[in-house]
């Protein structure tokens, strides 16, 4: 049995919009919008609307969408400001990778210089 078996996350409301969380973006595949917690003057969250629980949950079928994810990131970096000076994208997969939303998002950081994290 799967831990994390396809439970509905407060994302899932932010996608629906049952949560009035302004989007930066949305399409048939993925949504946008602020981390509430930015770590970084710039902090986006893109997430598949459909419910994925971690990385270890992506499948062959999940492919179109993961790319989306990634050219939406890249537009999103571009509109805030941040593609220029640099950015860095995310996925946190489960405990040890301090993953705390069930659904997952690809983190988009930058705005700023980031520290160094795989030294
Ligand atoms: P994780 O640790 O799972 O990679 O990241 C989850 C992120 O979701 C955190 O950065 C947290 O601040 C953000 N987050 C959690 N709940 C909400 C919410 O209700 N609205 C928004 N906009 N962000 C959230």
């Amino acid at each position: 049995a799967d831990k994390h078996a396809a439970e509905e996350t407060i994302f899932s409301k932010i996608i629906r919009q049952e949560i009035p969380t302004p989007l930066l973006f949305q399409d048939e595949l993925v949504t946008a919008f602020r981390d509430i917690s930015p770590q970084a003057n710039s902090h986006i969250l893109i997430i598949p609307n459909k419910l994925i629980p971690t990385a270890n949950d992506i499948e062959q079928d999940d492919e179109l969408t993961i790319g989306r994810m990634f050219t939406v990131a890249k537009k999103l970096a571009k509109a805030e400001g941040i593609a220029e000076n640099g950015y860095r994208l995310i996925m946190n997969c489960n405990q040890h990778g301090g993953q705390e939303v069930y659904h997952i998002h690809l983190h988009l950081v930058g705005g700023e210089p980031l520290g160094r994290m795989l030294d």
